[in-house]
């Protein structure tokens, strides 16, 4: 609680009493210093690469460059690097104009399922590079939701581009899409290395991760969650993330609304 006074004067300069405004000012500091706790990530997650690219960039000017090989692998090293800065810069716009409703949602109606699978052809690569299977049970039906094509593609991409990633060589991933009550339900379960618990209620915070090192050398860049909770609850959706003991896979569900179909008699 912050307060201020300010004393009433009568106008031979007699006190005549005193005001007092009692401000309540947590949620005010929560915020100011969530906002500060994000331009600090923001730096650091942007300063990380740029310390990685120059320093290989001044090794190379100082004489690997003559060693092909050697000069071949660490050009990769400032290339992904490089890559993954794009990608960062581009989550970042995404989010600011999520923050500030300046997206423009293009939403139709569609099968969920159709969302789903393309999805999972454009990430069947990957796994089948990881040795991984992936296992798709859609809906028998067509399962009719309201939303924004690319940006709900956009979502399963992400949630199953970190099941591949945090699952090891010849893991497994389950990919099921069904109707629950009024909703669609997807669930993307993976049996790879977990999230112990206690990092659960932070997770879906933007920068937060289990293991920064090994997120970035997978080319994370902290963001995916964070931009999927925005984009589920923006179609008045769910996203839930269960998992427990390290090592014992992670499981998300996300769930939308069915399209409200007015019933026609005739
Ligand atoms: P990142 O770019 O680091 O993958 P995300 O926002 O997508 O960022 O995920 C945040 C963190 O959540 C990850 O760094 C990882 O620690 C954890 N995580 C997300 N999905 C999984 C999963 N399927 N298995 C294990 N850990 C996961």
């Amino acid at each position: 609680l912050r307060a201020k006074y300010a004393p009433i004067l009568r106008e031979n300069g007699d006190l005549e009493g005193i005001v007092v405004l009692l401000q309540d000012v947590t949620e005010y500091e929560k915020l100011e210093n969530m906002r500060k706790e994000f331009v600090a990530n923001v730096s650091h997650e942007l300063r990380t690469p740029l310390t990685t690219i120059k320093s290989y960039t001044e090794s190379l000017l100082d004489g690997v460059l003559e060693d092909k090989g050697l000069a071949t692998d660490w050009l990769n090293v400032i290339n992904s690097e490089t890559d993954r800065m794009t990608r960062l810069v581009q989550e970042l716009l995404q989010l600011s104009k999520l923050d500030y409703k300046k997206s423009k949602w293009n939403k139709a109606e569609i099968d969920i399922n159709e969302i789903v699978k393309n999805s999972i052809l454009k990430l069947e690569v990957s796994a089948k590079n990881k040795k991984q299977q992936l296992e798709y049970i859609g809906a028998e039906e067509a399962i009719f939701v309201l939303v924004d094509k690319d940006r709900m593609e956009q979502v399963v991409l992400n949630i199953l581009s970190n099941a591949i990633k945090y699952t090891g060589e010849s893991g497994k991933i389950k990919i099921k899409v069904h109707q629950e009550n009024n909703h669609a339900e997807v669930i993307i379960q993976d049996n790879g290395i977990g999230i112990p618990s206690q990092h659960l209620p932070r997770i879906f915070e933007r920068f937060y991760r289990v293991d920064k090192a090994r997120s970035r050398e997978m080319g994370g860049t902290g963001l995916g969650l964070s931009i999927a909770k925005q984009i589920i609850e923006a179609h008045d959706g769910e996203i839930e993330i269960f998992s427990g003991e390290e090592s014992r896979g992670t499981r998300v569900t996300i769930s939308i609304p069915l399209v409200k179909r007015e019933l026609a008699y005739d």
